[in-house]
C-alpha cells in the first residue's frame, strides 16, 4: 500500500501534483478554497476533504501549494494544532525568509517541515527529469523520498530551510535573462526575415557551448582568479558593440544589451579588462 498524501490547493499546479501522486497510486485527500476545482481529481479517486484540517487529518504527508505563504497561514491558523506530527512539505513560492519563518511556525506545532520550490511548469510534474529543490531537516527529507520522487526527481539542498527558495530565485533570474536574450535575439534575426523556428535549433546549439563556459568559469568564480586566455572583458565590450550596432539599425530595443555592456565597463574599470567574463562577479557580487 502506498503512502496516503494530503494536498492543499488545487490550482494549476496543486490540481498536477494530486493527479501524479493519484497517477503512481497513491491514495489522496485533498482541499481547495473552491470545492469545484477538486471535481476532476475526485472522478479519479480523489478524496475531497471539507477543511485543511479534516484534510491533514487524513494523511502523515501533507503536500501544499497555495498562491503565497500568506495564504498557506490564514488557512492552517484557524486549527493550527491539526500540523502535530505530520510531515508538511510546501511547495508554495516564496522568499528565504518566508521558508525560515514558516520552518519556525511548523517547528513549533510539532511538525516535520521541509520548504520546496518546482522547477517546472505543470505539463513536467511526474517527469522524473524536472527537479524539484528541497530544504530541511535531512531524516524528514530521507523519510518522504520516495513519494516526493512520484512529482520529480527530488534534489535536497541542505538544512538551511530557505535554500530552495534561494535556489528557486537564482534559478528564475537565470531563466529571465535566458529567455529575454533569446527573445532579443531573435527580435534581431526577425528584423531579416527569419522565422523563431528556424532561428531556435541555431540558438540552442549555441547554448550548449555557453553551457561549457559556465562550468569553466565556475572554477575561476570559486578560486577568485579569471584569467582571460579565452576572451577578455575588453574584447567583448568591443563586440558587444557590434550588437548594440546591428540593433539600432534595425529597430531592435536595446536596454539589455546596454546593462550587459555596462555591467562588463563596471569590470574593466574596476581592472578586469585582460580578465575573462567571469570577472563581471566582481561587479555582481555583494560586497
Ligand atoms: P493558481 O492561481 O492556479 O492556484 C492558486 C492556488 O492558491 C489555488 O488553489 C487557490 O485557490 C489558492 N488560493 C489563492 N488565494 C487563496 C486564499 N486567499 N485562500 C485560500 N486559497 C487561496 O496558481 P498555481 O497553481 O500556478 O501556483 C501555486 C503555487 O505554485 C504558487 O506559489 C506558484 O508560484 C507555484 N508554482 C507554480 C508554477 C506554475 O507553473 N504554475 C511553477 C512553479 C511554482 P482557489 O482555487 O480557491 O482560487
Amino acid at each position: 500500500m502506498k503512502q496516503s498524501v494530503t494536498v492543499l490547493g488545487l490550482g494549476n499546479m496543486g490540481s498536477a501534483l494530486a493527479g501524479a501522486l493519484l497517477d503512481r497510486g497513491h491514495p489522496v485527500t485533498v482541499w481547495n478554497r473552491t470545492a469545484e476545482k477538486a471535481a476532476p481529481l475526485a472522478g479519479r479517486g480523489a478524496r475531497l476533504a471539507a477543511t485543511p484540517a479534516e484534510a491533514i487529518a487524513a494523511s502523515p504527508l501533507v503536500v501544499a501549494c497555495v498562491l503565497d505563504y500568506d495564504v498557506l497561514r490564514a488557512l492552517l491558523e484557524p486549527d493550527a494544532e491539526a500540523v502535530r506530527g505530520k510531515a508538511f512539505v510546501n511547495l508554495t513560492s516564496g522568499s528565504p525568509e518566508q521558508a525560515q519563518d514558516a520552518a519556525e511556525w511548523f517547528g513549533a506545532r510539532g511538525a516535520d517541515y521541509l520548504d520546496g520550490a518546482i522547477m517546472t511548469t505543470p505539463e513536467g510534474v511526474g517527469d522524473p527529469g524536472v527537479m524539484f529543490l528541497y530544504s530541511g531537516p535531512r531524516p524528514v527529507f530521507d523519510a518522504q523520498e520516495a513519494t516526493l520522487a512520484t512529482l520529480g526527481d527530488p534534489v535536497y539542498l541542505g538544512t538551511e530551510p530557505g535554500r530552495a527558495s534561494l535556489y528557486d530565485a537564482a534559478l528564475l533570474g537565470l531563466m529571465w535573462s535566458a529567455m529575454a536574450g533569446w527573445l532579443h535575439a531573435t527580435a534581431l534575426v526577425g528584423a531579416e526575415k527569419a522565422t523563431a523556428a528556424e532561428f531556435t535549433p541555431v540558438a540552442i546549439r549555441w547554448l550548449a557551448t555557453v553551457n561549457r563556459f559556465l562550468t569553466r568559469y565556475a572554477a575561476q568564480v570559486d578560486e577568485g582568479r579569471y584569467p582571460g586566455d579565452d576572451a577578455t572583458v575588453d574584447v567583448q565590450i568591443s563586440v558587444i558593440g557590434h550588437l548594440i550596432d546591428a540593433a539600432a539599425a534595425r529597430g531592435v530595443d536595446n536596454a539589455l544589451p546596454e546593462l550587459l555592456k555596462s555591467t562588463m565597463e563596471q569590470a574593466s574599470a574596476a581592472g578586469h579588462g585582460s580578465d575573462s567574463f567571469a570577472s563581471l562577479i566582481e561587479v555582481l557580487a555583494s560586497k
